[in-house]
């Protein structure tokens, strides 16, 4: 029998969100906080056109990509490093830190990659309790020690959907030292409306030490083709492009995310919409007397406790799948307004 890291035995399996049906062949996927949408057709024909070119390797650079990011946001190129998705630039992150004895720190409850990658990597977590449904980032601080390497800071949150306010951040990342990475995960950033929660990229700017995470997979539509990036200043950007596996980014995310770019005023409207059926579904939840966190994502957050796993059953009857997380509360995402009337029937039905 071969022998294994021991880490294997006890590491957390990552459980994907999962699709379920009614015998009358009701689904609704509001479990993984995907577009509701389908791909706008010039990101499929780019897809199509794209297609004929994969007996080659895609460009390793990703330079045009690369350069269209850095053009969006005005930032050098130097400073945009890609990665399959950006939990896939979260490992790598992992593998620019993870050596014997270095710890990183989160949140918990959040991402829950988090603990898997960090285990993968031999770092070792330390999870910071949230403070209700928010980051306590005064204890987070006080959790640094002289073997942190990296912390995460998943703004707004997943899954608990609140965000962190710019006041609290700058007090926050005034008090990280500039030895310790602070990545700002910003896969929901598309979805914030709230002014006071910080764009990463203005706090980036004159801070060596932070760097931002953001996707294709959520507002952008691109779930299924893994492609994400990160935003730091070069040495940070250096080390993550060193860490990539080769031609880790398909060719066809890289036509498609351009097509993405070149498309963001339909693709942000639909973010528009989402954004406002997210405040139709809360009310919808509040009237009915639950208790939601306030949400800068497209998903809502309901703490179950006990009754979680009985409610995502209850709504699975419906044909809504959500996210469980069992003893603690289900996620559930923004979906076109059928799905999310189909779920806000079964949460009304629901024994509060
Ligand atoms: C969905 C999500 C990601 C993005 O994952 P991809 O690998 O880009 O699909 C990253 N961070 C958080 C917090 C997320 O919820």
């Amino acid at each position: 029998m071969p022998r294994f890291r021991q880490i294997l035995d006890t590491m957390p399996a990552y459980k994907p969100g999962k699709a379920v049906a009614t015998p009358d062949g009701r689904s609704y996927k509001l479990s993984s906080n995907e577009s509701p949408y389908d791909p706008l057709p010039s990101v499929v024909e780019a897809i199509a056109e794209g297609a004929r070119q994969i007996n080659r390797y895609p460009d390793p650079g990703a330079i045009k990509l690369t350069e269209a990011i850095a053009a969006k946001y005005g930032v050098p190129a130097e400073h945009v490093a890609l990665g399959a998705g950006s939990v896939t630039v979260a490992q790598q992150l992992f593998e620019t830190v993870g050596e014997p004895g270095a710890e990183v720190v989160y949140a918990w409850r959040s991402f829950e990659a988090y603990p898997l990658l960090a285990d993968l990597a031999g770092v070792r977590s330390v999870m910071v309790p949230l403070k209700g449904e928010d980051h306590d980032l005064d204890a987070m601080a006080e959790a640094i020690t002289d073997d942190t390497r990296m912390i995460f800071v998943c703004n707004p949150n997943n899954p608990t959907s609140t965000a962190v306010r710019r006041a609290e951040l700058e007090a926050f990342l005034d008090r990280v030292p500039e030895r310790v990475l602070v990545v700002l995960d910003e896969a929901y950033r598309e979805y914030v409306r709230d002014e006071d929660v910080p764009d990463g990229l203005d706090l980036y700017r004159d801070r060596q030490n932070v760097c931002v995470l953001r996707t294709f997979s959520k507002a952008y539509g691109l779930a299924g083709l893994r492609v994400g990036y990160l935003i730091g200043h070069e040495p940070v950007a250096a080390a993550v492009r060193k860490t990539i596996i080769p031609f880790a980014v398909n060719h066809l995310a890289q036509v498609a995310a351009i097509a993405s770019l070149q498309a963001e005023d339909e693709l942000l409207e639909r973010v528009d919409r989402v954004v406002k059926e997210r405040a139709r579904v809360r009310e919808a939840l509040l009237a009915q007397g639950w208790t939601v966190p306030p949400t800068e994502a497209n998903f809502v957050w309901l703490r179950l406790g006990e009754r979680t796993l009985d409610f995502a059953a209850a709504c699975a009857v419906e044909g809504v799948a959500v996210r469980p997380f069992p003893g603690e509360g289900a996620r559930v995402s923004i979906g076109d307004p059928e799905a999310n009337d189909a779920f806000l029937a079964a949460a009304a039905a629901f024994p509060r």
